[in-house]
């Protein structure tokens, strides 16, 4: 879950017209947290020969499909933002107006939270895509801190360069409305070069997401399950490829079952990687 969506005039916003500076604070944020590939992550052949990742034509190496690239993983929000609410709360610059750092999330009428589910799909994900060969930059490294703010996010992936980057939330929808929807970055100055990439991402991510879970698409946000927003720091600060994916609605009953199961976890995850590796790989 996310702040307030925009006003219904405001969901479909124009190219955008101004160029937003950034205040220092932004790029303030603390070092980049980047997690190297687990040991043991990858195949035999592979860790025989690390060398291999970079030489995709060693002989005798089974060449994995994201050898050589970054990906970046950000599992909204933190296990313990309800904590520190004066930290939560303080005012960041989110590439176009103030917001708050992060928020607690939204949680299941069961009490399951968000912020588990993030942290169970992304550290899922991260494994599948260490697996296929990726370096992974995740966003936080368990579900028991505070933060980081949205706009260190941001920063994270900028800093590492990652070739592509994903949020994973779940909403607080409507009790009586279904499905997930991909939030889409619309263009200010500060992202503008990574919209085109973010939008064919998007519409991968919404693709594989589909086929891959059996969640359907969103019967109250977005259109065909896609929802381009610039209130949101992800978006707007985000200069890589990048989406966020609200995986379903925790407030629905039939949704929540899906997303507290380990099974569905399971399968968002290695669908949100088959959207990845197919954004990596695939000519246009
Ligand atoms: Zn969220």
């Amino acid at each position: 879950m996310l702040a307030p969506h925009p006003l219904p005039t405001q969901r479909r916003p124009s190219p955008p017209a101004a160029v937003v500076a950034a205040p220092a604070a932004v790029v303030a944020a603390p070092a980049a947290v980047v997690a190297a590939p687990a040991a043991g992550a990858g195949t035999p052949a592979a860790n025989a020969d690390p060398a291999a990742k970079t030489k995709p034509g060693a002989k005798g190496n089974r060449q994995l499909p994201l050898a050589g690239k970054v990906v970046g993983v950000d599992p909204g929000h933190n296990g313990r933002n309800w904590s520190d609410p004066a930290y939560i709360d303080h005012q960041i610059w989110n590439g176009r107006g103030w917001g708050d750092c992060n928020t607690t999330g939204t949680q299941t009428d069961g009490g399951y939270t968000e912020a588990l589910f993030n942290w169970n799909v992304g550290s899922d994900l991260a494994a599948d895509l260490r697996a296929e060969g990726a370096r992974v930059v995740l966003t936080r490294h368990n579900n028991d801190g505070v933060g980081p703010c949205v706009n260190t996010r941001a920063q994270i992936f900028n800093r590492a360069h990652v070739d592509v980057a994903v949020a994973i939330h779940a909403d607080g929808g409507p009790a009586d409305g279904r499905g997930f929807t991909v939030l889409e970055p619309v263009a200010d100055g500060i992202n503008t070069a990574a919209i085109r990439p973010s939008y064919r991402f998007a519409a991968m991510l919404r693709d594989e997401f589909r086929a891959g879970t059996g969640m359907p698409i969103s019967t109250y946000d977005g259109v065909d399950g896609l929802e381009p927003r610039d209130d949101l720091a992800g978006e707007n600060l985000t200069k890589v490829p990048y989406a966020l994916i609200e995986c379903g609605n925790m407030r629905n009953a039939t949704d929540a079952a899906l997303l507290v199961s380990a099974t569905f976890q399971r399968r968002a995850a290695r669908a949100i990687a088959a959207a990845i590796t197919a954004f990596l790989t695939r000519r246009r």
